[in-house]
């Protein structure tokens, strides 16, 4: 099991680059769901994205890449913590025999991606048309748009294994440098990786393979995991949030309040007693924040 990310320059072509590999953490991902494979394919794809662009900026917080439609995938949602941690599911409701973009997610598709830090800085979203022949496209058509970033991603998605590479142009930092073709010529050495290629979880030879004639800078490895946020602290907040009259509601109603997290389907209960200590202990609740990580 290798779950990894690793940065790299190609400082010859003005590029910076990311791999990524994941095995225990797409397993885990999709231990909770049967999914269909092209719903697999593409919400593996989301992992190694979000896992990639998660890497590309200094942050502390959490990314969340999302995309909504009204097609047969109407949620893919994937979200990487600043510290390495990822999590995401997909909800669909029919796999059609075309897996183009538009037939997965439908016209007028969005894509968002989203940063929010842990303390500090404003949060940031950009949203997009979810537009082209693959999400590495779409996500190439985001950050030319919306950040005029050239950015090349190649996906490899196996029942067992997500793994990826991304380039990046670097802001250009000799006007007479010609970075464009250092970025072109980039992608096009990359192109020839085969998915063989890009799962053998081997960096350095997946480097040597293209970019042998260029200069390749390779930093350390970072481990990476699937691991979900939600906790009982969360929980309890959202339910403070909610008030206790909802709450109460819900027990005269249920006998229980039970809280099931999407992603990592981890169940919360309450009875009667739990709620009461609940709210007892918490003077003011009536203005906690709710949460937003976890559904009924
Ligand atoms: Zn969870």
């Amino acid at each position: 099991m290798n779950d990894q990310r690793q940065r790299f320059l190609l400082e010859t072509c003005d590029v910076r680059g990311q791999y990524i590999s994941l095995d225990q953490t797409w397993l885990d991902a999709c231990s909770r769901v049967d999914y269909p494979e092209p719903v697999a394919q593409v919400l593996g794809e989301a992992f190694v994205a979000a896992g990639l662009l998660a890497s590309t900026i200094k942050f502390d917080g959490k990314l969340t890449l999302q995309v909504r439609g009204p097609g047969n995938i109407h949620l893919l949602v994937v979200q990487v913590s600043s510290d390495g941690n990822l999590r995401g599911l997909a909800r669909w409701r029919n796999v059609p025999d075309d897996h183009s973009l538009t037939q997965l997610f439908g016209e007028d598709a969005q894509l968002r991606i989203a940063i929010e830090a842990t303390q500090g800085a404003e949060p940031y979203q950009g949203i997009v048309a979810l537009e082209g022949e693959s999400l590495s496209d779409a996500i190439r058509r985001y950050f030319e748009s919306s950040e005029q970033l050239k950015t090349h991603m190649q996906f490899a998605v196996t029942g067992t294994s997500a793994c990826g590479v991304l380039l990046q142009a670097l802001p250009s930092t000799n006007e007479s440098s010609d970075d464009e073709d250092g970025f072109s010529r980039a992608v096009a050495l990359a192109e020839s990786f085969t998915k063989d290629e890009l799962l053998e979880h081997n960096l350095e030879r997946l480097l040597r393979l293209a970019f042998h004639q260029e200069e390749v800078r390779v930093f350390e490895a970072e481990n990476v995991a699937f691991r979900c946020s939600c906790s009982r602290e969360r929980i309890d907040r959202m339910l403070l949030g909610m008030g206790l009259k909802e709450v109460n509601d819900i027990l005269d109603e249920q006998k229980r309040v039970e809280v099931t997290c999407e992603f990592c389907d981890e169940t919360y209960w309450y009875d009667r007693v739990d709620a009461d200590a609940l709210f007892n202990a918490t003077p003011g609740y009536e203005t906690a924040p709710g949460e937003s990580g976890a559904t009924h």
